[in-house]
């Protein structure tokens, strides 16, 4: 993978990664990335560790209040992913470079812990080294991370998630309760950095409360 590698190949790698990390498993979850040619996105509803670059479309990367296909895939059964309302969220409110969305059952877990009954809540961590990894965040800082409910449809999670990024305009994700979370960057790099230190993060919590230890901040 080199700086050269075109964005759809980006894409088919850096899924199979995600695959690995049980980011992106049973086809939910997924990446787009935004070029000089507009906004990448996956299809709906395909196995993103087998995607192939052909598979991915390409969107008008000015026109964000809606889908505007600019290259679509040669096969016509596929669909644009359903995460694009919300990855155009990240685009639209902080000048996205990338987007994540990752089932992880760790933010999934975590989530939980926080927001019990899955509504609206708020995830707080603080006093870990791989907080650093996070824009803006120290690692003896509260880190505090908007979680939102869950909607029958991931479309229907937009104007909320919307909600949330205005409320915490220092914070570069949002967790969906029962279901995973969004993350996004300045760039791929920054993006998938961060979606790594929040699965970090995710997972320690959930693992310290197993084990009975004192590391979820109050
Ligand atoms: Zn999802």
């Amino acid at each position: 993978m080199t700086d050269a590698t075109p964005i759809p190949d980006l894409i088919c790698e850096l899924c199979r990664l995600f695959y690995g990390l049980g980011w992106v498993s049973g086809t939910g979850g997924g990446i787009s990335i935004r070029g000089p040619e507009g906004i990448f996105i996956a299809p709906s509803g395909v196995q993103k560790e087998r995607m192939q670059p052909e598979d991915i479309y390409l969107l008008d990367g000015d026109a964000l209040d809606r889908a505007v296909v600019r290259r679509a895939p040669t096969n016509p059964a596929l669909k644009i992913s359903e995460c694009r309302p919300l990855f155009f969220n990240a685009y639209r409110q902080r000048g996205a470079g990338a987007v994540i969305h990752s089932h992880s059952i760790w933010a999934l877990l975590a989530a939980r812990l926080f927001s019990p009954d899955g509504r609206p809540g708020e995830l707080r961590c603080q006093g870990i080294e791989m907080q650093k990894g996070l824009r803006g965040v120290g690692c003896f800082d509260t880190l505090r991370v908007p979680i939102i409910a869950n909607t029958a449809r991931e479309a229907e999670l937009t104007d909320s998630m919307a909600a949330a990024m205005d409320a915490y305009p220092d914070v570069d994700a949002v967790i969906v309760a029962g279901h995973g979370v969004y993350v996004w960057g300045r760039d791929w790099v920054q993006a998938k950095t961060q979606a790594e230190c929040y699965d970090y993060l995710f997972r320690a919590l959930v693992e310290a409360h197993r084990m009975g230890l004192p590391i979820v901040a109050t």
